[in-house]
């Protein structure tokens, strides 16, 4: 499809203004959201195929394919004292927040919103985690946003690329709960992984007091290779959801949704619909 072609269908509503892609500053994947980001775990037990955190660590031998799953807790940052940063700090960015270590999730949390600190918490919402959050911190509303990542509206497709998170259920579940907590919530499609983000997107707005981030799946046959899960039966489920998110189909996806106030492009998409990409990190827009 030819720019002009493109900027057509871009143009069909939307607001936004297109950018000079010779600029090498663009931002993207976490810092499209935050300038900072807090962890404290190596490892995921939620273990997606996907992974950029599991990839980054066995690129820098911190972990294997095979133990990335087992999560170690790094003692000395639960003690770690935060100051009060300008901008949004992303908790967490590099693991999840998964029942087993919630004890140590409500202190390292605790201890970033001391100082008055914007927290974004970025998760695949297990249910009890996120009304413990909801139950300790109640007197934060201001200071979080939640942002739960739900890439399907099909509990098996989220358990075949995302083997230890909770199910599609469990995650509305989750949303109801911090929405109906007076929390302010929003929802990550990134990666989408199948044709159902319309579903995600009708069944969670009701609930979602801020934005609804869509994105494709990046660099995904590299990934999935280098995380160890380059088996046939993954790389033709690979296969389709890349073609799924051909350029065309993309164009036609922003297309229904560039009216909708609730969502928004990550750079991934940004790109393809000539939106600018930001420069500044955390700009989340
Ligand atoms: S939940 Fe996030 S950090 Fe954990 S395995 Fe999945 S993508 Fe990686």
């Amino acid at each position: 499809m030819k720019l002009g072609q493109k900027l057509a269908i871009v143009n069909n509503g939307a607001t936004n203004s297109y950018c000079d892609k010779s600029d090498s500053k663009q931002v993207f994947g976490t810092f499209e959201w935050a300038s900072h980001n807090a962890n404290f775990i190596s490892g995921c037990q939620h273990d997606c195929k996907y992974c950029y955190s599991k990839e980054m660590a066995i690129r820098f031998h911190k972990k294997t394919p095979g133990n990335w799953h087992i999560e170690e807790v790094r003692t000395h940052s639960l003690t770690r004292k935060f100051k009060r940063v300008d901008g949004t700090i992303m908790f967490p960015s590099s693991h999840d927040i998964h029942p087993e270590h919630l004890k140590e999730c409500l202190l390292f949390l605790g201890n970033i919103l001391a100082s008055g600190n914007q927290v974004l918490v970025v998760t695949k919402p297990h249910l009890e985690c996120i009304q413990a959050i909801c139950e300790k911190f109640g007197q934060f509303k201001n200071n979080i946003l939640f942002r739960f990542t739900i890439g399907s509206a099909d509990s098996s497709n989220l358990e075949f690329w995302e083997p230890g998170a909770p199910s599609f259920p469990e995650r509305i579940e989750a949303l109801k709960w911090a929405f109906h907590s007076g929390f302010n919530t929003s929802i990550s499609c990134e990666p989408m992984l199948d044709d159902t983000i319309e579903d995600v997107i009708r069944i969670t707005s009701p609930f979602v007091t801020d934005c609804i981030w869509i994105g494709k799946a990046n660099f995904l046959l590299r990934r999935l290779k280098l995380n160890g899960v380059g088996d046939s039966v993954t790389l033709e489920k690979a296969s389709e959801l890349l073609a799924d998110q051909s350029e065309e189909n993309i164009l036609g996806l922003f297309s229904k949704f560039s009216d909708n106030p609730k969502v928004k492009w990550k750079e991934s998409i940004k790109k393809i619909v000539d939106i600018d990409v930001p420069t500044q990190k955390g700009l989340d827009i």
